[in-house]
């Protein structure tokens, strides 16, 4: 019978389920260790205004120097974090740390704005706004205002209303909200709608062929149009020729991301980095590139 099936089943020793466990609780104890061993680090990519090619600052990125395996892209390491006891804490670690960042460039005289990821989960999290203010409080010469919290939409936000209220909060603190990959998860219009926005990302896998394929093309227009209608600005992530950054401009996009401008780099390269756009911009360099 079913339940004597059942029963057996339940004595039955399944070694790949066991193992596929014993691997993630072993990853899991590994990013804990990493985390006390302080081996993540932020990379940077710079974000540009399409039209006179302005700075508009940094989006952080999660990289892990593994002892053994050298940079891990958060690719490889965040599906194992997700929805385990590590998310918040390795969230909380990146918001301090990019916090930490800025405070440190505002020293050396620099005021740049950064972006950072914000998993649901961690955005979910009861005292994310109160750590958030307190990790503030204690940089006062840090502008809230430089900072953007990036809210991935692939990630399934269960409560919308109580996200939209504690990114309200956010706000209300002065920072700004994008939402992230826009068009890739299920409810994208949803959290237009819902969540209190200040910028689009269009995700790069729209923006990666649409000089070629015409449904893409279609995709990141309507999106730019879309986001006009709302006011809201839009960054176009993946951008890697300066075709596709033309192209965007012609269309209306505002901001532009991607290794046509520059790869990740570690906060070590990023004010030189800032300073020699700056002085190109100066001497008239970009301007070519990026014109109609
Ligand atoms: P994302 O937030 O959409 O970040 C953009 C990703 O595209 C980054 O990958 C970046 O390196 C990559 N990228 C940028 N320009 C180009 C380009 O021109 N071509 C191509 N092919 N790729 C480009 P990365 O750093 O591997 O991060 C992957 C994802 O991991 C991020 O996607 C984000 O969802 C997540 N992530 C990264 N850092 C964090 C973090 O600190 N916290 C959280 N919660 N998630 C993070
Ligand atoms: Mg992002
Ligand atoms: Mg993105
Ligand atoms: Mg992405």
């Amino acid at each position: 019978s079913a339940k004597e099936k059942g029963r057996n089943q339940y004595h039955f020793f399944d070694p790949g389920l066991d193992e596929h466990r014993r691997n993630r609780r072993n990853q899991l104890m590994e990013i804990t260790r990493a985390l006390e061993n302080e081996e993540f680090e932020l990379y940077f990519q710079p974000q540009i205004r399409i039209t006179d090619c302005q700075l508009l600052g940094f989006e952080a990125l999660i990289r892990w120097n593994h002892p053994a395996k050298g940079l891990v892209s958060p690719g490889e390491f965040l599906p194992i974090v997700e929805n385990s006891h590590l998310e918040v804490p390795l969230g909380q670690w990146v918001l301090k740390e990019a916090i930490h960042q800025m405070h440190a460039w505002k020293e050396a005289g620099e005021d740049l704005a950064v972006s950072i990821n914000i998993s649901a989960p961690h955005l979910m999290d009861r005292s994310f706004a109160d750590y958030l203010e307190s990790y503030l409080y204690s940089h006062p010469e840090v502008n809230p205002g430089q900072i953007t919290l990036e809210v991935l939409e692939s990630t399934a936000l269960e409560d919308t209303k109580r996200a939209s209220n504690v990114l309200a909060r956010c706000q209300t603190l002065g920072l700004q909200v994008a939402l992230d990959d826009f068009g890739t998860g299920f409810s994208s219009l949803t959290y237009l709608r819902t969540l209190p926005v200040d910028i689009i990302k269009i995700d790069q896998s729209f923006v990666r062929n649409m000089l070629e394929d015409a449904n893409d093309h279609a995709i990141v227009e309507s999106v730019i149009f879309l986001a006009q209608r709302f006011a809201h600005p839009v960054l176009a992530e993946g951008v890697e020729t300066m075709e596709h950054a033309r192209a965007l401009r012609h269309m209306g996009c505002n901001f532009v991301q991607g290794y046509g401008i520059a790869r990740p780099m570690p906060a070590s390269e990023v004010l030189g980095w800032a300073r020699q756009w700056q002085e190109r911009l100066e001497s008239g360099k970009h301007g070519d590139a990026l014109s109609p």
